[in-house]
């Protein structure tokens, strides 16, 4: 049976630790996918539960010295304390010998510069000690990195760091312990215990400031959680109690007092309220709710008191539907990555050629140990994976999360990338841009055997089978007027056109008029003909109005320079009503859902990207055709399948947003990816000394160390902007 999971990951430090972890699972047998995420530290595997489990998966990793954890959601406290233990050794440790580096470099400069007051001949062996300490209590990372470079022949960042602190541990180690070495082989008195100090302290100094603010670009989810009521307050036995969330079962009768946070999804069955659904929604109005609506847990009731009946737990509701759509989206990959995932693939490899082939050039060629040790060490420390890595996901994690936290529920990181680069967007009529609450208009009576009545009742009885909203309104129609209902057998959908079926024995048809020049459709009515054994007896027009918020956000899509046409299955009269209330120059209209499609593709083939914005209800064809399709939910059913992103509440007003929120994250991850990559472009042939010959400059590496933290931490806090940046 094939199974969808996501595991924490524990022990994960860089980029290429993802890229080892996915290249050594992907080889086992019974994993169909995966996709291990540097950024929130987690893994969605896709296998096979007869031939892998979560412990095989462990079993392969655990040896590179990572594992596979069931997400418990809590973090780590005892781990997070060991760690600034850490840090409160190593960091006034490394700022000491820091500045002591600094006063040496400067004295070389301006030799007025007061030296150490501290005299001692035994400097040097002071610092062997203290790194070694160092190395033992903080450096033990990147010593495990070369145990399995040397092992398993993986290699990551910490590799590197490790190589090149390592380096220069040892050779200033033999020329302290060792002078008769260092007198044959004619070595420079030098050492270099400072810098493996420094190094070791930056780069952890860095790691920890990255996982803080790695944490930070995943806090949406914890948010999310948050929001989970404790505790509800149900019926049961004609008594009042308070039972924990997890003992709520379908039908329970839930008592909602003002104030109170609504626990689960259900349907009010007495009373009524307004409810804050801002939480879920994005929406800060709160919304009117009665007898019949439904409600969402985790939204709160404002004044009212009322009864609902528990329609959804446990993780189908609303709240938990989402979690898990921000969370896999999260997790997935913008196409934009794949270029840095190359590259950080063989990116460790790399360096450790040039860095050898930097000492190997300055040793015989330029005839200089000293350098060649400096150039070995700088390249290794200075080169950064995790700045490549870091870039994509950790914009993508903020993106969605902000999204989410506006109704916006964005179901992978493609269709973010997508939605960046739309110029026309393609909307639907129906639901998107009106209400899709059409009301009855007029009932026409073509046969002098029928009366209104009698028509709404055979149209009705049909039509109470469909979920389109012209078909609730001519069943609300009818229930208004107290008609009862005849029971419809042969069922039929045709989408886009009608629906028939049969009652009491007629067959029943109730399609798109296919009269032309119609009265009523020329006032922008939607007009549908009614056919009962294939003859027409009637007609029934709609009128639907257009949402509030419609022409504002038309006015902004065309504000952005987005081109927007109208499509719709309606009669072009209509489509026309409603397309000149909202300033839309460009209709399609009278067109099948797969007519959409296609019209979709045509703007395609001429070189648009384009996005369809639809009701998600029988607007499949088109959505899955554009580029991006946006689906406007109105209920709890957000995990449209054919859509790539979900807009909660119906709201149109997000649609702009979105578009803007794409574009913000995109143009983060470019600005992210454009550093990492100078950055290693310039870092890595700036610590081998090769602009040394040129203008003097030879990178200390302590300065790497110090470089290489910047950089991964810059990356990261460049996605958290995208969290306060406006969306408008
Ligand atoms: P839109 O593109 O505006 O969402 P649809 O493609 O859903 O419209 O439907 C196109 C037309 O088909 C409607 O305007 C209506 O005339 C007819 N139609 C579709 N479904 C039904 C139905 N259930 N009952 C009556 N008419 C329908
Ligand atoms: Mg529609």
């Amino acid at each position: 049976m094939l199974n969808k999971k996501t595991f924490k990951i524990k022990g994960m430090h860089c980029a290429s630790c993802a890229q080892i972890i996915e290249s050594k699972l992907k080889k086992i047998d019974g994993i169909n996918k995966i996709a291990v995420n540097f950024a929130t530290e987690k893994v969605a595997v896709e296998f096979d539960s007869e031939k892998s489990s979560l412990e095989k998966m462990n079993q392969e990793i655990s040896k590179l010295g990572y594992r596979f954890e069931i997400d418990n959601k809590e973090d780590n406290s005892n781990k997070d304390k060991i760690q600034n233990l850490k840090l409160l050794f190593v960091i006034p440790v490394g700022l000491l010998t820091f500045s002591l580096k600094i006063r040496d470099l400067l004295a070389l400069i301006w030799p007025k510069i007061p030296s150490i007051p501290i005299q001692t001949k035994h400097w040097d062996l002071i610092l062997m000690f203290t790194s070694l300490l160092v190395i033992i209590l903080v450096g033990r990372p990147f010593l495990k990195g070369i145990i399995n470079f040397v092992k398993f022949r993986v290699a990551n960042m910490d590799t590197l760091i490790g190589l090149g602190t390592m380096t220069a541990f040892l050779y200033s180690t033999i020329i302290i312990l060792f002078p008769a070495i260092k007198i044959k082989l004619n070595l420079p008195n030098q050492v270099y215990f400072d810098t493996v100090i420094g190094i070791i302290a930056f780069v952890t100094l860095g790691k920890y400031l990255e996982s803080r603010s790695k944490a930070k670009t995943g806090e949406t989810i914890k948010k999310l959680l948050g929001l989970q009521a404790k505790t509800a307050l149900v019926q049961r036995n004609g008594k009042e109690i308070e039972i924990p969330m997890n003992q709520v079962i379908l039908g329970d009768i839930v008592i909602i007092k003002p104030g109170m946070k609504i626990p689960i999804d259900g349907l009010i069955i007495e009373g009524s309220s307004s409810i804050d659904e801002s939480m879920i929604s994005g929406e800060s109005m709160p919304i009117d709710k009665k007898v019949g609506d439904k409600v969402f847990g985790a939204t709160i009731n404002k004044q009212g008191s009322f009864l609902f009946k528990a329609n959804k737990i446990g993780d189908k509701t609303l709240l938990s539907q989402i979690i898990k759509i921000v969370e896999e989206a999260q997790g997935s990959k913008a196409p934009i990555q794949s270029l840095a995932d190359k590259i950080s693939g063989i990116f460790v490899p790399v360096v450790l050629v040039i860095a050898i082939l930097s000492f190997l050039v300055w040793l015989i060629i330029g005839q200089n140990l000293t350098f060649a040790i400096l150039s070995l060490v700088g390249v290794l420390v200075i080169a950064c994976p995790c700045a490549l890595g870091l870039a994509t996901p950790t914009a993508i994690t903020v993106g969605v999360g902000r999204g989410a936290e506006n109704g916006i529920l964005i179901k992978n990181a493609e269709s973010l990338e997508r939605l960046s680069k739309v110029d026309i967007v393609v909307m639907d009529k129906t639901g998107t841009l009106t209400k899709g609450e059409p009301k009855v208009t007029d009932i026409v009576v073509l046969d002098k055997n029928f009366d209104e009545e009698k028509l709404l009742k055979y149209a009705a009885s049909v039509e109470k089978l469909s979920e389109h909203p012209l078909a609730q309104t001519i069943v609300k129609e009818a229930k208004d007027r107290n008609i009862e209902l005849l029971k419809c057998s042969d069922f039929l959908n045709k989408e886009g056109i009608g629906v028939q079926g049969k009652v009491n024995n007629k067959k029943v048809i109730i399609s798109k008029s296919e009269q032309k020049n119609n009265k009523l459709a020329s006032q922008g009515k939607t007009v549908v003909d009614i056919k009962i054994n294939n003859k027409l007896v009637g007609q029934i027009a709609m009128s639907d109005v257009v949402k509030d918020e419609a022409l504002e956000t038309i006015e902004k899509l065309h504000q952005k320079g987005l081109k927007v046409i109208m499509i719709t299955g309606d009669n072009q009269q209509a489509a026309n009503f409603v397309a000149d209330q909202l300033g839309i120059n460009e209709v399609i209209a009278g067109v099948l859902p797969w007519e959409k499609a296609e019209k979709i593709k045509e703007l395609q083939e001429k070189g648009h990207k384009v996005v369809m914005v639809g009701d998600g209800i029988n607007d499949a064809p088109p959505l899955v055709q554009s580029d991006v399709g946006i689906a406007m939910a109105t209920g709890s059913d957000i995990a449209i399948e054919s859509a790539g992103i979900t807009i909660l509440g119906g709201d149109i007003k997000k649609l702009p947003q979105a578009i803007e929120l794409a574009k913000a994250t995109i143009l983060i991850v470019k600005q992210n990816l454009f550093w990492a990559f100078i950055y290693n472009t310039i870092g890595v042939p700036l610590a081998s000394g090769i602009f040394y010959p040129i203008f003097g400059i030879f990178l200390n590496p302590i300065f790497a160390g110090m470089a290489m933290a910047v950089s991964s931490v810059s990356v990261v806090g460049n996605s958290l902007r995208l969290k306060v940046k406006r969306i408008k």
